[in-house]
This record gives structure tokens, sequence and C-alpha cells, in this order.
């Protein structure tokens, strides 16, 4: 039976990497009674949430919101692209990509699958030579579109998109590039036009700290010009008539009402803040979390320091030591809710979110809940980690300046 009539004291600390908490303003926001999705108010709503999302995702062009999940919005981008038997070149950086991969298996496409064996392809980000030279190696191009995740949301690693941009341009191939920040956007620094991204893939569980229930796709000029071709079938997924009734700000079907309510709030929150004092945020909170894993003496997952995610650590036990029983420890004794391993990680470590509504002393709580959990499970630590992030998060002068942002 859920249990919903329990209420402990205090807030629960929910610092998984998605779905991450949702501040009260956007709550509050969210409260506003639904109106008519086709009456006067609604268009004007639907405007400012269609404009203001692209200075999120730094595009010029259409962003798609659709009810759904990021799996949805995963799927939208492989329809409307690419036809059946395609070639795709995917990149296992994780938990995520792989299921990227499975799903356009499940589409009838073809993925070939870059990465390496174990996990050692779990620690890294893409390796965009590898790209190039499978690309060079196309010269019939039958490659049509190239696959990555951006923030490797499993992991805890993130990868270069501009190094994949310029692999495929120094190829000289003309394949789509198709990239999942789902766990990425609004957290850390993206840039959809710069990078020559034709689909972007988001949600807005995570960064942009909404609840579940809506997702994204930022697309190119060529990836419009390529949907007029693809020949996967679609229907609610198709972006043509979405993207026309989008311009006078309404939709085909009943947009999700409220969410937008609260779009249009994180949006004006992360706006406010700027978002280069947000990137600059997420990554000092990274840098405070590593210190602390690393005093405890346990290991990152990540193993490039070039390429650490802003948005969550991944913390390795020691052999021996189920990570699952430390998070099951720490949620009952501290109700705090921790990433558990997925996919080929499953036990060996957890994670820590430090994305969206998270501050110095947001990130000071949970890491105290992780230190005591950690002893109670018994997990030999070199010194404290809670004292290393705090001598960090305390002299730090790199903390920006909030007032002169506003
Ligand atoms: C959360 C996440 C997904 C899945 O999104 P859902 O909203 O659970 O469908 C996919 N990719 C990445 C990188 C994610 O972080």
């Amino acid at each position: 039976m859920l249990t919903l009539d329990f209420h402990p004291a205090g807030r629960h600390f929910l610092q998984i990497p998605g779905p991450s908490p949702v501040p009260d303003r956007i709550l509050r926001a969210m409260s506003y009674p639904t109106i008519d999705h086709r009456g006067p108010e609604f268009g004007a709503l639907g405007l400012q949430v269609l404009s203001g999302i692209k200075k999120i995702f730094k595009t010029q062009h259409p962003v798609v919101i659709y009810p759904a999940s990021g799996t949805g919005a995963w799927e939208a981008a492989l329809s409307n692209t690419l036809s059946p038997g395609d070639t795709v070149l995917m990149y296992e950086t994780g938990h995520f990509a792989t299921l990227w991969k499975k799903m356009a298996e499940k589409l009838d496409l073809k993925p070939e699958f870059l990465g390496l064996p174990g996990i050692e392809g779990w620690r890294r980000g893409v390796d965009a030579a590898r790209i190039e030279a499978r690309l060079r190696a196309d010269t019939a191009h039958t490659i049509k579109a190239v696959c990555v995740v951006h923030n490797e949301t499993s992991t805890g690693v993130t990868s270069n998109i501009a190094a994949v941009r310029q692999a495929i341009d120094a190829a000289g191939h003309p394949a789509l590039l198709l990239v999942d920040t789902i766990s990425g956007l609004a957290s850390a620094d993206y840039r959809h036009d710069e990078w020559g991204v034709d689909v972007t893939v988001s949600g807005s569980q995570k960064g942009l700290m909404l609840p579940p229930g809506i997702s994204f796709n930022a697309i190119s000029p060529k990836a419009i010009e390529a949907s007029q071709t693809a020949k996967l079938p679609r229907s609610f997924w198709d972006w043509s008539e979405i993207v026309e009734m989008n311009k006078t700000g309404y939709w085909p079907y009943t947009p999700n009402t409220n969410l937008l309510y609260g779009l249009a709030e994180s949006i004006e929150m992360i706006l406010g803040e700027g978002l280069d004092n947000v990137f600059a945020r997420h990554q000092r909170l990274a840098e405070a979390c590593r210190r602390a894993v690393r005093a405890w003496g346990l290991e990152i997952q990540c193993a490039d320091p070039t390429v650490y995610s802003p948005v969550l650590t991944g913390v390795m036990t020691p052999e021996g030591i189920d990570a699952d029983a430390v998070r099951k420890t720490i949620y009952d004794r501290f109700d705090m809710s921790l990433g558990t391993g997925l996919g080929k990680l499953k036990g060996r470590m957890f994670r820590i979110g430090h994305l969206g509504d998270c501050n110095d002393l947001t990130l000071m709580a949970t890491l105290s809940g992780c230190e005591m959990g950690l002893k109670i499970a018994r997990v030999p630590l070199a010194a404290s980690g809670v004292v290393a992030a705090m001598d960090y998060l305390g002299s730090n002068a790199a903390k920006p300046n909030l007032k002169a942002a506003a």
C-alpha cells in the first residue's frame, strides 16, 4: 500500500539525478487553474514558453514540446528523421546510451555501437576520433545519423559535443547529429546551434527542475528537411503539424497545461540567475562533491577528469560492499534518496545528484547523510568528506555574485 499519510518531519532529500527537487515557486505556478487549451490565454502562454525555451537550448530554430517523458522525445528524434533499415552510429557511454540503442533496434534501425568493452566505456566520454574514423570508412554514406548522450546520467560522465560535430565535418560526412541532453540541459553548458546539432532531446525533470512529464526536440533546418523524406511510421511524434500550430502558440492535441505554467516559471528562474551562473554553480557543487568522495578514499566512477559531470557524481563502493545496501541505509535512516547503479554498475556504485534547485547547504546536508550512512554500513573511510567539501565551499571565492546577476 502507498503510505502517502506518512510524513516524516522536514523535507525528503531527493538527491537522485532526476527527477530533481521542484522549487516552491514552480509548484505554486503549477497550481493555477487549468485553462482552455484552445482559448486566447493559452496561445500567449504557448508563445512565451516556446520562445523562452529556445534561449535555454541556445537555438533560433523550433523546439517541439511533447507531453511525454524523455523516452518519448528519443523516439521522436529517431522517427522524424530516419527510415526503416537506416544505419545509425551510436556510442556506448552507459545505461542511457544503451537504452537509446535498444530503442533504435525496436524501431527497425540498424545501430552500430561504438565503445570500449566491459565497464571501461562507462567511465569515459565519447571518443570523437573513433567516430571520425568510422565515418571516413563509410564512403557510401550508409550511416544516416550519429547519436550521442551529452550527460550520461548512469555514470556521471559528459561528452564533448562540439568535438563530435568537428569529427563529422572533418570526415566530410552528411550524417545527422542527434544528441540526448535530457539530464544536461540547464545544468551543463549546451549550445544547439553553435555545436551544429540536428536534434537535441531533453526532458523536464532534471536541470529544468520540473516534475516529469514534458520533453523536447530542438530541431535544425537540416533535421526538418530530413523529416520530409524520413519513412519511419510516426503520428503522435510527427513534427510537421506541431511546428505549424506552435506558430500561434497552440498544439494539435491537449498539451500539458500545468507543466507549461511550471516551465514558464523555470525559464524565468534560470534566465534570472543567468545561464552562466547556473553552469558555474553546478561546476562548483560538483567539485565540492568530488573532494568529499576523494577524502573518503572512494573512487569516482568517471575516470577522465576532463569530462566530470556537473550534474551528478558516481561513487564506487569498495569490493564486497553492496552500494544498494548503503543507499537503503541512508534512505531508512536519513530520509534521503540517492541514485542506484544502473545496468552493468548495479550494486557497484551509487549516484549523488547535485543538479537543479541545489545550493551549498543542500549539498552539505547530502554529503552528511552519505558520510553517516557509509559509516553505519561499515565502509572504511580515509577521512571526512564533509570537512573536505566544507573547506572548499567555505573558502572558494568563485561563488557567483547572485545579486549582480539578478
Ligand atoms: C532521464 C534520462 C532519460 C530517460 O528519460 P525519461 O524521462 O525517464 O523517459 C534518458 N536519457 C538520459 C541521459 C536521462 O538522464
